[in-house]
């Protein structure tokens, strides 16, 4: 078998237990229409397509999603798209508006860029469930005033619900990877967590901020807001943004406008 690519992040599944538990923690039903993200060898895609009946695979390695279609041949019920899911249009899947539930186990060195990108799409998507880095995870979930609070933990705060379900260790992969992986659940939510007035200001403000994090508030949005501002919002002009909860990243863009 040829070579698993680093470069895609290639660290496939071959633990039956973990397997396992991650089939159950999705419990995939029949007529769900599930997305599974970089199907790699089929360690998920043949459990997901034995469970739903339907599946659809979007690989970017094109060998490999010439195996997943081998593999499965003659199953009309599996369709492969060798395509770059940071790239894909996730809402043509859904546009018989049939929600989406999203799978992976995901490649860790485009994990970030590809929470954003689904993000994007959330709309169209019910659940997903993916597998990412331990320290990915840390920051997804983590709190106000520490090293892993940031651009990922506001922007996913505001529509979505967290759930870490379980960490899985390296020797589940093949080959191993270097760190430790989690699986987790994340959940849109029907409507946000705190009002966001303007999406793209607020996105664009939370961006800005966190490459500043260090600084005060007043310093970082000098030109843009007055302490006064700041402060009428209920904020500490003399706070770092690392130490706003996601409702203030709100109120500070709704007070800045659009550009
Ligand atoms: N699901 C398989 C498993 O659990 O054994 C493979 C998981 S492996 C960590 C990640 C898979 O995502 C690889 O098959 C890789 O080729 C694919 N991949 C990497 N980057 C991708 C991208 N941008 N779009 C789609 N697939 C990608």
């Amino acid at each position: 078998m040829r070579r698993a690519r680093k470069r895609l992040g290639q660290h496939f599944l071959h633990d039956p237990i973990v397997i396992g538990k991650i089939i159950t923690a999705i419990a995939p039903r029949r007529r769900d229409r599930i997305v599974e993200i970089g199907g790699g060898r089929g360690a998920l895609t043949a459990p997901l397509l034995e469970r739903a009946g339907r599946l659809h695979v979007i690989e970017i390695d094109s060998l490999l999603a010439d195996l997943l279609d081998e593999r499965f041949h003659g199953s009309a019920s599996l369709t492969v798209h060798p395509a770059d899911a940071l790239k894909f249009d996730y809402s043509k899947l859904a546009d018989d508006g049939v929600p989406l539930r999203i799978v992976g186990n995901l490649p860790y060195n485009v994990s970030t860029p590809l929470l954003f990108r689904l993000l994007e799409f959330r709309t169209h998507v019910v659940d997903m469930h993916v597998m990412l880095q331990k320290e990915v995870v840390d920051r997804m979930t983590a709190q106000p005033g520490g090293k892993d609070y940031g651009r990922l933990t506001v922007m996913l705060a505001a529509w979505t619900d967290i759930e870490a379900c379980f960490d899985i260790g390296p020797g589940a992969f093949s080959p191993p990877p270097k760190v430790r992986s989690t699986f987790v659940r994340i959940r849109p939510r029907p409507a946000p967590s705190f009002t966001v007035r303007d999406e793209e200001s607020f996105a664009r403000l939370v961006a800005r901020l966190f490459s500043m994090r260090r600084k005060t508030l007043a310093r970082a949005l000098r030109g843009q807001l007055t302490g006064a501002q700041i402060e009428a919002a209920g904020i500490d002009p003399g706070a770092r943004p690392e130490t706003l909860r996601p409702a203030d990243f709100a109120r500070l863009a709704e007070l800045e406008g659009p550009p």
